[in-house]
């Protein structure tokens, strides 16, 4: 008998696995929108000139292969968290932000999950919004903590469950719970709080004594601004919430593969961060040691060179706007040339990678199989998947499925 043999099948990946399903697919006119990475007008992954020219000039300065230290890069990390601080936030000069490199956004949940989980001095209850990211549920899981869901989104209007919201923060979430926010363009809805809004969670959060944990995947890409993606971060920290924050580089800086990101924590003052800084060493050295060195060169290379900063900027700003060009296009398809049933007005007010387009799953397994156009099944679009030679297809497609 294999020592293997009561090893049970697994599912598929919800996201990964309609990657496998579209290769599988033969038809020319197949489209990918499961996945959210970016592509360019012509539907092909897109490498930022700013990070080819960053990458040559790490090429040419012929690094050695040296382990980096336990937390990575610390002139990367430094610029990367001033990237999502700002350079005049208040903890950040005093330096009071502990902060290591991670392998991209993930490895960041992952660091902060487990470092949460062995020093956070209250309960390991974690509320996550409902819907999120479905890898945010065994990342916590994994990790120790007991995984509850707030209020979010609100399937009637396909935007914010705003009084859901305050309500689960206010009466249901004990205090001390720790709360995850998507910082800006909330995968997979695409709905994000306005600002007003973003300061009343804020209030909640102090007065129920609720620890916020944010996840900042997307800095850029929903607003096509890094500063303006930032506000909820710098809002919290700004009132003097001790946050904890995960970065990746994966979508802004198209570094996907290279596994480029940060987790960091705001401390009491430099003494505190030492200690913090030294338990994070301890979480990650049985992890996986220290993290890989080529992607943090480049990043720190574009975050640390104004030319090249000033050009990454502009590369940000074009793919958050050929995303909402496309919201604009898919909308005036659906509604003006095709008159599809509905209301389709969330396409153009969402924003982000993301379209949640209140497909039904029945719907979503209908367009795989009769019109070779994937998505997940709780009908979540990738709006970077969208161009010009796909768009009125996908329409089209999108047009059948619900008339
Ligand atoms: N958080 C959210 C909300 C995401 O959408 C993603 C990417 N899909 C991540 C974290 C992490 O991605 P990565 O590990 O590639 O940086």
């Amino acid at each position: 008998l294999s020592t293997w043999s009561t090893v049970p099948a697994g599912p598929p990946d919800p996201i990964l696995g309609v990657t496998e399903a579209f290769k599988a697919d033969k038809d020319p006119r197949k489209i990918n929108l499961g996945v959210g990475a970016y592509r360019d007008g012509q539907g092909k992954p897109y490498v930022l000139t700013s990070v080819q020219k960053a990458e040559a000039l790490v090429d040419g300065s012929k690094p050695d292969k040296e382990y980096l230290p336990i937390t990575g890069h610390a002139e990367f990390t430094k610029n990367a968290i001033k990237l999502a601080y700002g350079a005049d936030s208040a903890p950040l000069k005093a330096g009071s932000i502990a902060a290591t490199q991670s392998i991209s956004g993930t490895g960041a949940l992952r660091i902060g999950a487990a470092f949460l989980a062995r020093h956070y001095p209250h309960a390991k209850v974690v509320y996550l919004p409902d819907p999120t990211w479905g890898n945010h549920i065994p990342i916590f899981r994994d990790s120790g903590f007991e995984v509850r869901k707030y209020a979010y989104y609100n399937p009637a209007t396909i935007g914010l469950n705003f009084e859901g919201l305050k309500a689960d923060l206010l009466t249901n979430a004990p205090e001390h719970s720790v709360v995850l926010l998507h910082a800006c363009a909330h995968n997979p809805t695409g709905v994000d709080p306005t600002p007003e809004q973003w300061k009343e969670i804020s209030d909640i959060c102090k007065q129920r004594k609720l620890f916020p944990f944010f996840d900042m995947a997307y800095q850029g890409f929903a607003s096509g601004s890094t500063s303006r993606d930032a506000f909820a971060v710098r809002h919290f920290v700004s009132e003097g919430h001790q946050i904890a924050l995960c970065q990746s580089f994966a979508k802004n800086m198209g570094l996907y593969g290279e596994r480029v990101g940060a987790f960091s924590l705001v401390t009491a003052d430099p003494e505190e961060k030492a200690r913090v800084d030294s338990q994070l060493k301890i979480i990650i050295r049985p992890m996986y040691s220290n993290p890989p060195a080529h992607g943090a060169r480049i990043a720190n290379t574009i975050l640390s060179s104004p030319e090249l900063y000033a050009e990454w900027e502009t590369e940000v700003e074009g793919m958050a706007k050929r995303i909402i060009d496309m919201r604009e296009k898919l909308y005036n398809v659906l509604t003006n040339d095709l008159k599809t049933p509905g209301e389709w007005g969330h396409i153009k007010s969402q924003i982000g990678m993301f379209s949640f387009t209140g497909l039904k799953k029945e719907q979503t397994v209908a367009l795989a199989q009769k019109a070779h156009v994937y998505m997940t099944a709780d009908g979540r679009i990738s709006m970077a998947g969208l161009n010009s030679n796909n768009i009125n297809y996908f329409a089209e497609a999108v047009s059948g499925a619900v008339k």
